[in-house]
C-alpha cells in the first residue's frame, strides 16, 4: 500500500475526525507511513477557521508517533494555502516549525475559493479555469515555502461542468511552465486522489497532466488521498498505483525532515 502524504484531522478547521482515528484506519490498512497535512490557510476570508494552532499541533503529533512506533511512521506535515502577499509570512513559518513536508495548495484565487459560486459570476467557465491556472502558476514561481505542489487541478471538483468536458490540452500554455518550474525548482507533483471521492473518476491531477509531467522528466510525485475522515484513507490507492505506472512513473516520493526519498509504485 502506498504511504499516505495528504491526511487532515479535527486540527483543520473542516475536519473533525481526532488524529488517531486517521492513524488506526492507516495501520489497519498496512500502511507503513503516512504524513499528516492539516491545513494552515493565512489571511483569507471564509466562514470556516483554517489557521492551525501549530503548538497544539506539534505538541499532539509528536505524542501519537511515540505511541504508534512499530505500528506506522508517522510524519508531521502541513497544507499550506498559497497566496502571493504572504510569501514573506510562509517562508517564516516553514523555517520556525520542524515540518517533515509542506504541501503547497491554490486554495483561494483573488481572495475567492473557487468552491463557491462567486468564483465563476461575470465570466465563462474556461475563463474562471484559465484564471485557477494563471495564479497557481504564479504561486509556483514566486512561492519556495512548499515540497509539494497540491492538487494541481483542484477547481475541477467545483465548477460548474466539474471535469466534463475538461480538456489539459486547453491550458496547456499555463501548464506546461507550471509543471516545468516544479522540476527546475526540484519540488514535487502531487497526486490526490480526493479527484475520485468528488466523483471526478481520475485524481486530482488528471492523467493527462501526470502523463506530461512525467514526459518533461518529472520525478518527485507525493501521493495523498485528502482524507478528513476514516473511510477516505488510502482512498483508489491500488488504481492510482496503476493510473501513475501507465504514465511511466516507477517511483513516488514521501519526505521526512523536508528531504525526499524515492519509493517503488
Ligand atoms: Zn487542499
Ligand atoms: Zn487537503
Amino acid at each position: 500500500m502506498l504511504c499516505d502524504f495528504h491526511l487532515h484531522t479535527a486540527f483543520s478547521g473542516d475536519s473533525e475526525t481526532p488524529p488517531e482515528r486517521q492513524i488506526e484506519k492507516a495501520v489497519l490498512l498496512g500502511m507503513e507511513r503516512i504524513c499528516i497535512t492539516d491545513h494552515h490557510d493565512y489571511d483569507v476570508s471564509s466562514p470556516i477557521d483554517f489557521i492551525l494552532d501549530f503548538p497544539a499541533y506539534f505538541e499532539a503529533l509528536s505524542r501519537l508517533r511515540d505511541r504508534f512506533r512499530g505500528r506506522i511512521r508517522i510524519e508531521v506535515g502541513v497544507e499550506l494555502g498559497l497566496q502571493g502577499h504572504i510569501k514573506d509570512y510562509l517562508d517564516a513559518l516553514v523555517r520556525s516549525w520542524p515540518f517533515d513536508f509542506v504541501i503547497g495548495s491554490s486554495h483561494f484565487i483573488d481572495g475567492i475559493d473557487p468552491y463557491l459560486d462567486r468564483f465563476y459570476e461575470g465570466r465563462t467557465e474556461k475563463e474562471a479555469l484559465s484564471r485557477f491556472f494563471e495564479v497557481s502558476l504564479e504561486m509556483v514561481r514566486s512561492l519556495d515555502c512548499f515540497d509539494s505542489y497540491g492538487h494541481l487541478d483542484y477547481v475541477l471538483r467545483y465548477a460548474p461542468s466539474k471535469n466534463k468536458g475538461f480538456r489539459a490540452a486547453e491550458y496547456m500554455d499555463l501548464i506546461d511552465p507550471l509543471l516545468k518550474t516544479l522540476i527546475q525548482k526540484g519540488r514535487a507533483l502531487e497526486c490526490n486522489t480526493g479527484g475520485f471521492r468528488y466523483l471526478l473518476g481520475h485524481p486530482n491531477p488528471c492523467e493527462d497532466i501526470l502523463l506530461r509531467y512525467r514526459e518533461l522528466g518529472g520525478e518527485l510525485l507525493t501521493v495523498g488521498s485528502d482524507a478528513h475522515t476514516p473511510e477516505y484513507v488510502g482512498c483508489e490507492f491500488k488504481k492510482t498505483a496503476e493510473i501513475l505506472r501507465s504514465c511511466g512513473f516507477r517511483y513516488y516520493t514521501v519526505y521526512h525532515a523536508r528531504r525526499p526519498e524515492m519509493l517503488p509504485l
